[in-house]
């Protein structure tokens, strides 16, 4: 693939580490390239960052066809910048195009962009601990008509953003609410493709969840309104009576790289992993009589988000006396080593620049 580079005139300087919170700041440069029918992905470049000119009909912003992906540089002690398995992101966005009539890329044509890409930025992948350069490629629909069908242009981008650590204070276990009246997906929707208009549909719950002091809500399913789904935009896994439990991927649950990166790890460990059907029926008995050990979330930007206290009908159930559980801290441990190149990678998960 042939991506012209135009390098800015005017870099700025690099963000001191305690400055960085989660994508507020950006890099000199982002990646582009468009696709039209027909004609295929063209005119890759890598420009100085900068703000898009969007037609006022554009698809994307009528009628939402927009997906994403999410996943971080990490810089090694040794300097070195690596990748954690960049190419299940791009298998995935190319599924989430597949659910949105949006057009997929070639994968060795997506990593070379994300790989050029990063080299040209990995400068701003900070060093301090816990710190990335979190990357975050999108697609969107971009005709210049209100007419309403599978789009016909799309534009594909890339852009960089330093971040700080998540738990710059430790691992603190959050509060989560479970949700009874809003509902994240069903099957059949978009739950599995990562796409904008999830996470438009989901603000209502976590902003009602926030004003009543919880952090985040757990999703039921759409449809019995029973199952547990996921936690605020992560994977949720429990452990009750020593077994691990994680919703099974039944079509409107978002296949975290986490979390089958985490299930990967269980199992090579010799705990015993289930992915399976969880009612909430099972959770809050488990929740009342103290069988319920540990429960976490799980995604690219925590690792692992310990839940301390679950919240259901009005009651409050504590997990692990509000404390991160063992299992919890060795994933997050694990995990970590392997992103920041601490401990050996015997998976081959790593990918260096
Ligand atoms: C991105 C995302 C996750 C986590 O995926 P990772 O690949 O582990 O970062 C989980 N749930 C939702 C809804 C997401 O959008």
């Amino acid at each position: 693939m042939q991506i012209s580079i135009t390098k800015t005139t005017n870099p700025a300087a690099k963000p001191a580490p305690d400055t960085l919170g989660f994508g507020k700041i950006f890099t000199d440069h982002m990646f582009l390239m468009d696709w039209t029918e027909g004609e295929g992905w063209h005119d890759a470049r890598i420009v100085p960052f900068g703000p898009l000119s969007i037609h006022p009909a554009s698809t994307v912003l009528h009628y939402g066809s927009e997906i994403f992906e999410g996943l971080k540089a990490y810089r090694r002690a040794d300097g070195q910048v690596q990748l954690f398995r960049p190419i299940e992101n791009i298998r995935r966005m190319n599924n989430s195009a597949q659910r949105m009539c949006l057009p997929q890329i070639p994968e060795d044509m997506a990593l070379e962009a994300l790989t050029e890409f990063v080299k040209v930025e990995q400068e701003w992948t900070p060093s301090a601990p816990g710190t990335s350069l979190y990357l975050r490629p999108f697609m969107f629909g971009n005709d210049e008509s209100l007419g309403v069908h599978a789009v016909h242009n799309a534009t594909y981008v890339l852009i960089a953003s330093p971040v700080g650590s998540y738990y710059k204070e430790g691992i603190n276990p959050v509060k989560i609410m479970i949700e009874t009246e809003d509902v994240r997906a069903v099957r059949g929707g978009t739950g599995e493709a990562k796409c904008g208009g999830n996470y438009a549909a989901s603000n209502r719950a976590g902003k009602r969840a926030e004003e009543k002091g919880y952090s985040q809500v757990l999703w039921l399913d759409g449809v019995h309104r029973k199952y547990i789904e996921e936690v605020g935009a992560m994977n949720v896994m429990f452990k009750i009576k020593g077994e691990i439990v994680t919703p099974a991927l039944s079509g409107s649950i978002l296949p975290g790289i986490t979390r089958k990166s985490i299930i990967e790890v269980l199992k090579d460990k010799g705990y015993t992993v289930s992915e399976r059907l969880l009612s909430i029926d099972e959770l809050t008995a488990a929740m009342a009589d103290g069988t319920l050990e540990e429960a976490w979330g799980c995604g690219t930007a925590a690792v692992v988000s310990p839940i301390g206290e679950l919240a259901y009908e009005g009651r409050q159930y504590p997990v692990n006396g509000g404390e991160i559980g063992p299992v919890t801290q060795m994933l997050y441990d694990t995990l970590t080593g392997i992103q920041w190149g601490k401990t050996p990678d015997p998976y081959g998960w790593t990918v260096q620049l």
